[in-house]
């Protein structure tokens, strides 16, 4: 089939998307908790005869081609965000305090877009599609991995994208290699001894160790990490104290760490419990320090992602394709699938050409709906190429 076959086919397919993402738009669902969400994704499926099982929220289709053959797998995340939509959109949130404020609408009607024009389309083997709940939230990428999305059959190469506000529609952005980072919570306890504020010396004041503590994770990315490597450490909370005139007994702080590479990672975890230990033995208290895995790193195999840009300049050209030149250090869990099966993760342009667009998250964010055409071809040719049909 050629490019421009799958275009016409994304084209003529974009309208009837277009009505499902705006059927979604309106009803913004978090985390797991998505019914009204997953049924217009069943609709749909049933609407096209598209067998499904069900994962809680999560949805997981197949289509059959004709013959034996190689499987291809297509993650749509289907959540939305505690965020208040302000008024004036025509198909607006109808779900108060929450908003598709990541795009995740659009993922979602773009693979069930895909599904319409991959119906038309002849091939051998078989796609599946993966409409995943809790992007947002702490993922369900991996219980839907864990519940066996993957397997029987076996998903031999994956693709997902993401909606970009940077990017105007019908721009496609990849990357080899790291594309967003893993990602750590960070959760410190100082224990000191609480007392009186005049007389420091019968207590071990807290607020000053962990004032001590923050100073010193500080210089672990900036003294530790080579200027050639890439991590982020934030704090982001800090509490402790009860009244002016009383020394703090306990201090709790979080933050969060970012890295690229699973040894940076490990190693920065290592320095941060070092550094809270040391600093509070240092101070006459004492530290505990929790460290809770979030994401894993996106990293694209490089021929896949090569593989991506190249069927991106034959979609929207040389000048609209664009090679990603710094990972994110924000975090994706289409991670944890490119860890069972080769694939790639990109970019897919959503604003509006000489526009400022509103970035992902904030309340103003808005979607170029001319993107879907561009998502469905994208999606329907990888799918082609990867089953020899290209
Ligand atoms: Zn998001
Ligand atoms: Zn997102």
């Amino acid at each position: 089939m050629t490019i421009c076959e799958i275009m016409a086919l994304a084209e003529k397919h974009a309208a009837w998307a277009i009505e499902r993402r705006r059927d979604l738009h309106r009803v913004p669902e978090l985390d797991w908790d998505l019914p009204k969400t997953s049924r217009i994704v069943t609709d749909a499926l049933d609407e096209m005869g598209i067998g499904y099982s069900r994962i809680r929220t999560g949805v997981v289709a197949l289509i059959q081609g004709k013959g034996p053959g190689r499987t291809v797998g297509l993650r749509a995340d289907m959540d939305a965000l505690p965020v208040t939509e302000p008024d004036g959109c025509p198909f607006g949130s109808t779900h108060p305090g929450r908003m598709h404020a990541c795009g995740h609408d659009v993922h979602t009607a773009v693979l069930l877009g895909t599904a319409r024009a991959l119906l038309e389309c002849d091939f051998p083997g078989q796609v599946k599609l993966l409409f995943q709940p809790a992007e947002e939230a702490d993922g369900g990428a991996e219980p839907m991995i864990e519940a066996g999305c993957m397997e029987d059959p076996h998903v031999d190469e994956v693709y997902g994208l993401h909606v970009m506000p940077y990017l105007p529609a019908g721009h496609i952005e990849c990357r080899e290699g790291a594309l967003n980072a893993a990602s750590d919570l960070v959760d410190i306890t100082v224990y000191g001894r609480s007392g009186h504020g005049a007389y420091p010396d019968q207590s071990r004041d807290a607020i000053v160790c962990a004032a001590q503590l923050v100073t010193a994770l500080q210089t672990l990315v900036s003294r530790n990490v080579s200027p050639l490597q890439t991590a982020v450490l934030s704090m982001g909370t800090i509490e402790g104290g009860t009244a002016n005139n009383v020394i703090c007994g306990q201090v709790h702080m979080t933050g969060t760490l970012r890295t690229l590479s699973p040894e940076l990672r490990a190693f920065l975890k290592d320095r941060i419990c070092q550094a809270a230990q040391g600093v509070a033995q240092a101070m006459d208290c004492r530290a505990e320090v929790r460290l809770v895995p979030s994401y894993c790193a996106l990293i694209n195999p490089p021929q896949y992602a090569r593989g991506v840009l190249d069927t991106a300049r034959e979609l929207v050209g040389e000048d609209r394709t664009h090679v990603k030149e710094a990972s994110s250090m924000g975090a994706e869990d289409f991670a944890y699938y490119l860890l069972h099966a080769p694939g790639a993760f990109y970019h897919l342009g959503c604003g509006f050409e000489g526009q400022e667009n509103a970035p992902l998250h904030a309340a103003g964010f808005r979607v170029n709906e001319d993107c879907v055409q561009y998502g469905i071809a994208m999606q329907t040719a990888l799918t082609l190429k990867a089953l020899g049909r290209r």
